[in-house]
Formats: structure tokens, sequence, C-alpha cells
């Protein structure tokens, strides 16, 4: 039963005070429903699911292949994925289930444009490197055609930090040195939410990136400044969804490898 007249401390407060001010008692006296008692499934809620996604599978000291949502952008066999920026095929060797960077023949691109994902790409500073600084493996891989990601021979090879394996080039140094030795296998797991742009071309919303190297967490949802220039300050200019780029270094080292490179759209 419910139980009627039932006035609770703080009303009786409240009707004290009305008395005392001359209200009416029995006109204050009307009874309003009280809160629901909270109980466990009232914050909890069901849909929509998250998909189902098998995730890769890994052998012992082989690549960890592509979940079941992942675009497959090099899966050993060819490059028909890739492009070059300046138009026609891309021309670095594919060999042995990897690719290697053909310095002569400058940056490959995906021909796919992306925006906001989850990128895993491996790469390999073969055991014959040479050079010393920037000089010692030098390539990258560019967020939207944009923003670099530095992949560097940094194993006992020091130089500037915010050009170090896994900086946003000329901006933000990594977290920490997470190199394998040369010809072992790096593995960059990269997440990465592009830009929103005002009227004016400014970011409303910088691009922000978290990159993982070998397990080891090198950018924690840094901001990105603008674009990653060798000489000078970023520059921010505005620009839709862009190719995932893959930097042919001009130095003289022995070119790096690539494999297993998959993305996950977000
Ligand atoms: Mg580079």
């Amino acid at each position: 039963m419910r139980q009627k007249n039932y006035v609770s401390g703080i009303t009786g407060v409240v009707i004290a005070s009305m008395i005392s001010a001359g209200v009416s008692v029995q006109a204050q006296q009307k009874e309003y429903p009280k809160p629901e008692q909270m109980k466990p499934g009232m914050s909890e809620y069901w849909t929509p699911q998250p998909s189902i996604v098998t995730p890769g599978v890994a052998s012992a000291g082989a690549a960890l292949s592509a979940p079941s949502d992942a675009i497959v952008l090099f899966d050993g066999k060819d490059l028909s994925a890739w492009e070059s920026p300046k138009g026609g095929p891309a021309q670095w060797s594919v060999h042995d289930g990897v690719f290697t960077v053909e310095k002569r023949t400058g940056d490959i691109q995906t021909k796919q444009k992306f925006e906001n994902f989850q990128l895993h790409i491996e790469w390999q500073i073969p055991e014959n490197i040479t050079g010393t600084g920037q000089a010692r493996g030098n390539s990258g891989v560019y967020m939207q055609g944009q923003y670099e990601i530095q992949i560097l021979d940094c194993y006992n090879n020091e130089t500037y930090v915010n050009g170090q394996t896994g900086s946003v080039y000329k901006q933000t140094p990594p977290l920490a040195n997470a190199m394998r030795k040369p010809g072992e296998w790096n593995v960059y797991d990269i997440i990465y939410s592009a830009p929103i742009f005002k009227e004016d071309g400014t970011y409303r919303i910088p691009p922000y990136i978290t990159v993982i190297q070998n397990g080891v967490l090198l950018q924690n949802h840094t901001a990105i400044l603008g674009t990653t220039e060798y000489i000078g300050f970023p520059k921010v200019a505005k620009h839709g969804p862009g190719p995932i780029l893959l930097q042919s270094h001009g130095d003289p080292s022995p070119a790096i490898s690539f494999r297993n490179i998959w993305i996950r759209e977000l």
C-alpha cells in the first residue's frame, strides 16, 4: 500500500516555513511521484552492437594477418593498390612477399583516399644499412598525403629528436625509441583522425595521431600542427581525403622494405 499523508523531512521543513508565511497547508499536501529506484539495467544499453571483426593471426616470426574488415593495401603480391603521385603505376620492386623502395622512381601513394583510419604497416631496415643521422634508412609514411610520421633507422643512430623514428616530422618527438635492429621487422599501428577546417582554411579541429611501434606508444593522440616541412614551419591549407604516401628519401643508404599493409576506415 502506498503510504498516505507521507511527508518527508524536507517537505516538512518547507511546509513549516509556509505555515509561518501564512500559506494554506491543505493546498500544499498534494503528492507527486518519487523518482524510481535505480536498477543496474537502467544504465545499460544494448544497441547498436559493435560489428564482429575476426582479428589477424600471427605465427611465430611472421606478419600479423589483416583483420576481416580491413582494406588490404599490400598482401605480398603486387602494388595494384598503389600509384606514383606523378601519375602512372608505383614502380617499387616487389619480391619475396615484400616491396623495396626504388629511389630512382620517387614516392608512392595509395590510389584510394582516406580520412579517419587505423593503419597497420611493417617496415624493415636492411641488415647492410649504412650512413648516419637522417641519411640512414630514411623513409616515412604520410597521412592524407600531408603529414609525415618518420621512418628512420634510430637503432644506435642519433639525430634531432623531432626527426627521430615515430616523430611527427619536425614537430613532435616520439615518447620512446622502440627500434628493432636492422634486418628485423618493425611494426607501426597508427590511428589518425582527419582535420576539420574553418571557412578561412585554418583548423577548427586539427588532425590527431596515435602511433604505436612494436607495441610501444610513440605518439599519444598528438595534435598535428600542419604540414611536416623539411625547411620551415608547419603550413595549414584546406584539404579533403588523401592517400597514404610512402617516402622515397634521397639519402644514399640501402633502401628499406615494407610488408603487410592494411587499413580500417573509421
Ligand atoms: Mg622521412
